[in-house]
């Protein structure tokens, strides 16, 4: 294979693709941007080259075909076009991996009808995601394409935490068990937290804390994830930005047989209207914590029922690990909500946890310690990087073929 150390990471989701075409020499950014609205009136194309000028496009992207020869044409402008001899892989975000994919895959036919045998688990990401593989290969043939799953970091879950108490049976005839989400981001920020803290990966347990619009927690043993707390879907766990995390399943028949909704209408409450946004409006935590700081009422609710969630995770991940040596929040409000940090560790140096206000409240893109030096468990805001992740995989797949 070429000697090239480009990687083109592609993901594509139902009405969007986004990409980064990363140099793996360094890790840093030749080119980024975003299509939105494909196969929507009024679609729009933000290209932002490493050294250059943002540009960008609005038009109709009939589909992703149509969206994806208009990234190539763009990256081709900057002489970084899908035929440049340093590219060397495109990775593409894979949502669901099911049991059958637990690590970055070279894509072929036989792994793409296997995706596509996970839609039923996995109806809202994977279609657009082999539609985005299906694109690309169409558009290079013969350049290794990689697969990386969101779920693979947790097929190392024990059966007793991926097994949801019903029938065995129906379970395994229907694929039900916790799969986890948010993989890349909960492997790259537990490693990039060892890494903070001077440690080899394998010797830290790390509870990490992924709270974005989407939000899910998992606890890593020396590396290996032990726990999380999204399961079959996305939808367990955390109170999320619209997604209500954890509720009594029972509700579900409540509100089909008492409240008269249908299975979608339910489906699209709980991951749609749920949530911060169920509870007061607003998703944003910016809007929530700028009004509950002016004492609305229903703000405030949000912001405590988010934070309660938080911490009953904490407590149970701490159980789950035994020995904690590092809590890392990440992601939107993660690395960017102080005050979200400050009431989830609040009063709980009893197990070794305490926040040093002062560094929580500093304002920074690096990786950072904010817990005291002398704390038993090291609080660490730690930004998360997706697609490096994603090249990285690819980059290393390819290196080894
Ligand atoms: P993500 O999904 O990781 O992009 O996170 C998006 C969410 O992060 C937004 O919906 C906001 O709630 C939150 N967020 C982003 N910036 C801030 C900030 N400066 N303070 C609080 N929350 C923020």
């Amino acid at each position: 294979m070429s000697e090239g150390t480009h990687v083109l990471v592609l993901n594509a989701g139902s009405s969007s693709v986004k990409y980064q075409l990363i140099d793996m020499l360094d890790g840093s950014r030749r080119a980024a941007g975003l299509v939105e609205r494909i196969g929507e009136g009024g679609g729009r194309l933000v290209h932002t080259p490493h050294d250059g000028e943002r540009r960008e496009q609005v038009q109709v992207f009939a589909d992703h075909s149509a969206a994806l020869k208009a990234v190539a044409e763009e990256l081709a402008a900057d002489g970084l076009g899908l035929d440049s001899p340093e590219l060397v892989a495109i990775g593409h975000r894979v949502v669901h991996g099911g049991q059958r994919f637990t690590a970055p895959t070279l894509i072929t036919d036989e792994v793409v009808a296997e995706v596509r045998r996970l839609i039923p688990v996995a109806p809202l990401h994977n279609p657009a995601n082999i539609t985005g593989i299906e694109v690309a290969r169409a558009l290079r043939p013969d350049l290794p394409q990689v697969a990386v799953f969101d779920t693979a970091f947790h097929a190392t879950l024990p059966e007793h935490a991926a097994r949801y108490a019903i029938d065995r049976a129906v379970a395994d005839e229907h694929r039900v068990r916790r799969y986890g989400f948010h993989g890349t981001s909960h492997q790259y920020v537990s490693r990039a937290t060892a890494r903070l803290l001077g440690r080899d990966p394998a010797e830290v347990n790390v509870i990490v804390l992924h709270l974005g619009n989407g939000a899910s927690a998992s606890a890593v043993a020396g590396g290996v994830c032990v726990e999380t707390s999204m399961g079959l879907t996305p939808l367990e766990g955390l109170v999320m930005g619209t997604r209500s995390g954890d509720v009594d399943p029972g509700l579900v028949f409540h509100l089909h047989r008492v409240g008269g909704m249908t299975v979608d209408e339910i489906d699209d409450l709980l991951n749609r209207r749920s949530g911060l946004l169920g509870l007061c409006g607003d998703n944003d935590m910016r809007e929530i914590m700028r009004r509950a700081e002016e004492g609305d009422p229903d703000a405030r609710l949000a912001f405590d029922a988010y934070v309660h969630r938080l911490r009953k995770y904490l407590g149970a991940y701490y159980a789950v690990l035994g020995r904690v040596d590092a809590i890392a929040f990440t992601a939107g409000v993660g690395e960017n909500a102080a005050p979200v940090r400050a009431a989830a560790c609040a009063g709980l140096e009893e197990l070794g946890i305490e926040l040093d206000p002062e560094l929580n409240s500093v304002r920074s893109g690096a990786a950072r310690i904010v817990s005291p030096p002398y704390a038993r468990v090291a609080v660490a805001v730690v930004p998360t990087d997706e697609e490096l992740e994603i090249a990285q995989q690819a980059f290393a797949l390819v290196r080894a073929a």
